[in-house]
């Protein structure tokens, strides 16, 4: 019997890594679901170590395998910015309207607006790291938000190939060609190789 838990509080999160995933386990619960309420401090100084730890410590608390993810917004006029920040761009317990115009106060004078979603996902199990993967989707960041879907830098994020802000496309169309599902479908490869 495999079991996976998702060490995330986020239900759309949840959703869409029990679809991608549920062919590897017998059973994918979410933290809440095995009661854990634990608060991982995030200070590595990447992606990967802060998803690392995160699905590390928790795999110490429950039996099964364990997945943290980690992501944000890198900028390159902005030297990758605000990067593994991107929750608290414009301070702690920020909101995504103070980080979104932070972020369009610093690029309004940037002529390059190239852009991307980053994502690294980490498994482990009983304290220790079993595989990591990591991605990344590309685009371009607008001089004003655009569409209400989604969260975070979403409304300012403009995805060429669909002339649409990541805000602006529907959840299935995102949750296909996000750094999120690229990542996800990087950890299938592995977990199918490894089966
Ligand atoms: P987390 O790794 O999901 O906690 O994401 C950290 C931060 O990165 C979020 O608070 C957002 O600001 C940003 N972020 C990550 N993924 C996305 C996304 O798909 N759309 C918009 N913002 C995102």
């Amino acid at each position: 019997m495999k079991k996976l838990i998702i060490a995330t509080n986020n239900q759309g999160k949840v959703k869409e890594f029990k679809a991608m995933l549920g062919e590897y386990y017998d059973e994918i619960l979410s933290l809440k679901d095995v009661g854990i309420n634990v608060d991982v401090v995030e200070d590595g100084e990447t992606f990967h170590q802060n998803s690392a730890k995160k699905a590390v410590e928790i795999s110490k608390l429950v039996e099964g395998d364990v997945l943290a993810d980690d992501s944000g917004l890198c900028v390159d006029a902005l030297d990758g910015a605000p990067g593994i920040y991107s929750a608290r761009f414009s301070g702690e317990n920020a909101t995504d309207e103070e980080n979104n115009a932070k972020l369009l106060q610093l690029m309004a004078t940037q002529p390059n607006k190239k852009a991307r979603f980053v994502c690294a996902l980490v498994l482990a199990n009983n304290g220790k790291e079993l595989l990591s993967v990591e991605d990344f989707t590309e685009g371009t960041i607008l001089d004003s938000p655009r569409g209400e879907s989604g969260f975070g830098y979403d409304p300012l994020f403009f995805n060429e190939e669909h002339g649409k802000t990541f805000a602006e496309l529907s959840l299935d169309v995102k949750n296909q060609i996000s750094h999120r599902a690229r990542a996800l479908r990087r950890l299938q490869q592995e977990l199918a190789s490894r089966a």
